[in-house]
C-alpha cells in the first residue's frame, strides 16, 4: 500500500475525537511532507538529535511531540519548539522542561509517562508517583508546564486481556486525576493495539509504523 492508502486507512478507523500523532522516527523528511501534505500536522519522534536534524527542514506548523525517554541535558535542544513532551517521567525531568521553557518565555505541554507495562524495560512513572507529581503541578510548582495528559504504553504481548486491563488502569488514574484539575489527552495506542486503546478511552494514539512502514531495525 501507499503512504496515502496507508494514512486514509488509519484516519478511516479514528473516531473524530480521537488525535493522531504520526510517529515518524527513522522516517526521512520526504515521507514526512508527504504526510504533511495530506493535512497532518502532529508528528511525533522518540529522538532529540533526530527531532532537531529534522525540525528545520519541515514546515513550521507542526507540533512536534517527543515521544521517546528524554534525558535531563537534552531538554535545551527542543525548549523552543517542541509542542508536547509525552515522556515525562520523573520530577528531575519536569523540573528541567519548567526551567528550559521560562527561558524561552513559553510553556510547554507534557504528559507524565505512567509504567502500566508488565515490563522491566519500560520507562514511566508508578501511579503513586505521577499523583504526587499531579499534585504538585496543581499546587503551581511548575508554572511553565502544562500537564495536558497521561501517556502509557502496554506490555508486548499478544494477550489481549491483559492489554485491556493496562489500558484501563491508566483509564482510572486519567478520569481520577480529571476530577482534580482538566486534563485533555490520554495518549495509548501504537499500530498494533490502537483500536484496543481507543475503546479502553485513549483520545490519542501514537501510529508508527502503520502509517510509514516498517522500520529497518527496532527503536
Ligand atoms: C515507536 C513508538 C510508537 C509507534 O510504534 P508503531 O508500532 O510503529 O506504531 C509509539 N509510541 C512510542 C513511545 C514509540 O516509541
Amino acid at each position: 500500500m501507499s503512504l496515502e492508502e496507508n494514512y486514509n486507512n488509519i484516519k478511516n478507523q479514528l473516531p473524530e475525537n480521537v488525535q493522531l500523532v504520526a510517529v515518524s522516527k527513522t522516517h526521512p523528511v520526504e515521507a514526512i511532507q508527504e504526510v504533511y501534505d495530506f493535512g497532518q500536522r502532529v508528528f511525533g519522534e522518540n529522538k532529540v538529535q533526530e527531532l532537531t536534524e529534522k525540525y528545520p527542514l519541515l514546515p513550521k506548523d507542526i507540533q512536534w511531540h517527543l515521544i521517546g525517554h528524554l534525558q535531563t541535558n537534552k531538554v535545551k535542544y527542543i525548549a523552543e519548539f517542541i509542542d508536547t513532551i509525552q515522556s515525562v517521567d520523573s520530577e528531575k525531568l519536569l523540573n528541567e522542561i519548567n526551567k528550559e521553557a521560562a527561558k524561552h518565555q513559553r510553556t510547554i505541554k507534557v504528559l507524565l509517562q505512567v509504567k502500566i507495562a508488565d515490563e522491566e524495560s519500560k520507562f514511566g512513572l508508578e501511579i503513586a508517583d505521577a499523583k504526587d507529581l499531579f499534585t504538585k503541578f496543581t499546587n503551581g510548582e511548575f508554572p511553565h508546564v502544562e500537564i495536558t495528559g497521561l501517556m502509557g504504553m502496554a506490555t508486548f504481548t499478544k494477550d489481549e486481556s491483559q492489554i485491556r486491563k493496562e489500558f484501563s488502569v491508566l483509564k482510572t488514574l486519567f478520569d481520577e486525576l480529571s476530577e482534580i484539575h482538566t486534563l485533555q489527552t490520554l495518549s495509548m495506542g501504537m499500530s498494533d493495539d490502537f483500536p484496543l486503546a481507543i475503546e479502553c478511552g485513549a483520545n490519542s494514539v501514537r501510529v508508527g509504523s502503520a502509517i510509514f512502514g516498517r522500520r529497518d531495525y527496532s527503536k
